[in-house]
């Protein structure tokens, strides 16, 4: 009996998928830029399960390919093509909080929860799971903690990694590292945790997570306003800092970028109109209603438009306002997506440097591809800025565009890089970064992660063909 057999004896027949229309989606990447062919999609429904599974296709010398939601950017959770017998381990059957407790400010998820979902049920218990971005609706815990997700609130609240309390871990061996625990104060050795938090399931698979809450938000004001650069930007960033309000949201925008957002988006209203070359998405909130938050806002973007940081701006006048602003930012993807092809970054620097890295990357794009189109949006707050050099308008062949401007990327990363930055702020590395781990990581880290890969997983069987170049 073979590992297929045998599993969906075990566990089921929803535990194993093998039909090539089952499969398909399992196959290709959110981007469609990377394909791979899984032997079958595996879904166990608890952390017993991943275990036997885990240990199933070791016996038949299978790899394995964890994925969550499949939003990823970077092809983590698609099989390399051309690589070894694999399988896909979905962790989608996974998908329930096992505890939540308010008092303790904390809760206990399992990989396959949507981060949706997790947010509902903090919300509900009366608390804030602070974590925030564009695919959250379909992203799941799993994928989230494995890329170290990042999205608009990193600012205020960090990256995923930050909200981690502890961690249940199917290690490569099939064993199951326990270290579920709620307790803030633990300096008992190494903190293996932080192994599999942007490990990208090259070192096991988390199974479970208990994650830190924050108190419910009681007051929040949001922005769109116009910004005549990016310097005047940052000067903006910091006033609202110093303002006594706690900054939870600051991204920016280009202009071609709410173009795009314009032309595509479905239920889309820009606030105001596209006639500045920068525009900030901003958010204040209080965890008291007693906060004048509106009064802070006010005051703050009056005080800029008399600097000269700020030419227009529109606070949300209700809910339904200040979620139309948001949803600009997270649907902008999908908007840049039906555009036409791109060539993407992931890259940050220090939040004082992300003026220079701007006028410099555009400089530089335009001197060596004045065909394409620059875009740049992100969440200036904590540095993170995505550059991406649209194809011209009518090209529609990716393959095409990337093989003319696929330089790009290595060119922004340097830059980047160079400014003390990153070529890998919150996708992770996946297929797409490999090339840019060659170049820019320290070679004494890269010499220790293959040392832990080593020890962890001697076989090479956790997502083979991902991180490590
Ligand atoms: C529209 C859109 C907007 C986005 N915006 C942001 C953003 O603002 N900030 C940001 O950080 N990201 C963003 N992303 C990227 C993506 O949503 C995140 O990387 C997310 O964390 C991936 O979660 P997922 O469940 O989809 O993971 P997947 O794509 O399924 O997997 C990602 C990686 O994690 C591994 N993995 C998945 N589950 C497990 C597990 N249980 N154990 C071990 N390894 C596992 C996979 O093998 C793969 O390597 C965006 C993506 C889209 C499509």
């Amino acid at each position: 009996m073979n590992a297929m057999t045998a599993i969906a004896e075990l566990m089921g027949p929803a535990a194993v998928l093998t039909s090539p229309e089952d499969i398909a989606p399992y196959a290709v990447d959110w981007r469609s830029a990377y394909r791979g062919t899984p032997e079958a999609v595996l879904r166990p429904s608890t952390t017993a399960e991943v275990a036997e599974t885990v240990k199933r296709c070791a016996a038949e010398n299978l790899a394995i390919v964890p994925a969550g939601g499949r939003t990823g950017l970077s092809g983590g959770a698609v099989p390399q093509a051309n690589g070894p017998k694999s399988v896909v381990l979905s962790l989608e059957r996974m998908n329930r909080i096992r505890d939540i407790d308010a008092r303790d400010f904390s809760l206990v998820a399992e990989a396959g929860c949507v981060v949706q979902n997790v947010q509902q049920a903090a919300a509900e218990a009366g608390r804030l799971f602070p974590i925030q971005w564009g695919a959250q609706g379909t992203a799941q815990i799993g994928g989230m903690l494995s890329t170290n997700a990042g999205g608009i609130r990193t600012l205020r609240w960090g990256n995923a990694r930050e909200l981690v309390l502890g961690l249940e871990v199917v290690l490569p061996d099939g064993r199951i590292l326990d270290d579920l625990r709620r307790v803030r104060k633990d300096n008992s050795g190494y903190a293996l945790r932080h192994l599999f938090i942007g490990g990208e399931g090259t070192l096991g698979i988390i199974t479970a997570a208990a994650m830190r809450l924050q108190p419910a938000l009681k007051r929040v004001e949001t922005a769109y306003v116009a910004v005549p650069s990016p310097d005047a930007a940052l000067s903006l960033f910091s006033r609202m800092m110093e303002s006594g309000a706690e900054v939870i949201g600051f991204e920016l925008c280009a202009r071609f970028c709410m173009e795009m957002a314009d032309r595509h988006g479905v239920g889309l209203r820009l606030p105001l109109p596209l006639e500045s070359p920068w525009f900030v998405m901003l958010e204040l909130a209080a965890a008291h209603a007693s906060i004048p938050l509106r009064e802070i806002m006010e005051e703050c973007l009056g005080a800029a438009m008399e600097a000269g940081e700020v030419t227009d701006a529109a606070i949300a006048e209700s809910e339904a306002q200040r979620q139309a602003i948001w949803k600009i930012r997270e649907d902008y993807p999908e908007c840049g997506r039906m555009e036409g092809p791109a060539v993407n970054t992931d890259t940050s620097v220090p939040v004082s440097a992300v003026p220079e890295f701007l006028r410099i990357a555009e400089k530089e794009m335009k001197a060596r591809w004045p065909e394409g189109r620059m875009a740049a949006i992100g969440h200036a707050g904590d540095g993170n800025i995505h550059v991406s050099l649209m194809a011209p308008p009518g090209m529609k062949d990716r393959p095409a565009w990337v093989a003319r401007a696929g330089e790009m990327e290595p060119l922004v990363n340097a830059i980047a890089v160079s400014l003390g930055g990153s070529f890998s702020a919150e996708h992770g590395i996946g297929q797409s970064k490999r090339h840019a781990m060659a170049a820019h990581k320290d070679p004494v880290a890269m010499d220790v992660m293959r040392l832990v890969k080593d020890a962890l997983d001697p076989d090479r069987r956790m997502n083979p063909g991902k991180v490590l170049p």
